[in-house]
C-alpha cells in the first residue's frame, strides 16, 4: 500500500535490518526495540489488522512467526519472549499493516505488565455467555 511504511521496506524503499524474507513473509528490528533483537513479523501482503488476515495465509505466518522467535532467543540469549499484536489505535496500533512483536525478555528486565482488574459478582458469567454466543 502506498503510504505504508512497511510496504516500502518490503518494497525496499527505506531500509530496514531484515534478519528473515520469504516470498510471504517478512522480519526484521524493531527501530526502537523494548529490548535489543525485538523483532517485527509479519506478512508481505497489506493486510490491516490480525482479523483481516485470510485463514489460509495463518499456517506460513505462525510458522515463521515461532522459527523467528526461537532465532531471536537463541541469539539474544533470552530468558522468555512476549509476543505482541497491537490491533487498532485504541490498542495501539501505530502502523496500520499487520505485524508480530517478538520481544526477547530478561530476568529483571524492569519491564512491567498490564494492571489486572477485577468482575463484580455475576459480570465474568455476562460476558462469557455473550462471547459464547459469537462463537457458535
Ligand atoms: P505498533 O504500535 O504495533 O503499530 O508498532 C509499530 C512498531 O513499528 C513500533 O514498535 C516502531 O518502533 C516500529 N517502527 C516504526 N517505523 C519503523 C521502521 N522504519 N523500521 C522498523 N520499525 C519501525
Ligand atoms: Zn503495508
Amino acid at each position: 500500500m502506498k503510504d505504508c511504511i512497511f510496504c516500502k521496506i518490503i518494497n525496499k524503499e527505506i531500509p530496514s535490518c531484515i534478519v528473515y524474507e520469504s516470498k510471504e513473509v517478512i522480519a526484521f528490528l524493531d527501530i526502537s526495540p523494548i529490548n535489543k533483537g525485538h523483532t517485527l513479523v509479519m506478512p508481505k501482503k497489506h493486510y490491516e489488522t490480525f482479523l483481516d488476515l485470510p485463514k489460509s495465509e495463518l499456517e506460513v505466518l505462525f510458522g515463521k512467526i515461532q522459527e523467528v522467535t526461537k532465532a531471536v532467543i537463541k541469539a539474544t540469549n533470552a530468558d522468555g519472549f512476549n509476543l505482541l499484536l497491537n490491533n487498532k489505535r485504541a490498542a495501539g496500533q501505530v502502523v496500520d499493516h499487520v505485524h508480530f512483536h517478538v520481544i526477547p525478555r530478561f530476568e529483571n528486565d524492569g519491564l512491567k505488565h498490564w494492571p489486572h482488574g477485577k468482575y463484580n459478582e455475576g459480570e465474568d458469567e455476562k460476558i462469557a455467555t455473550k462471547i459464547r454466543s459469537f462463537l457458535k
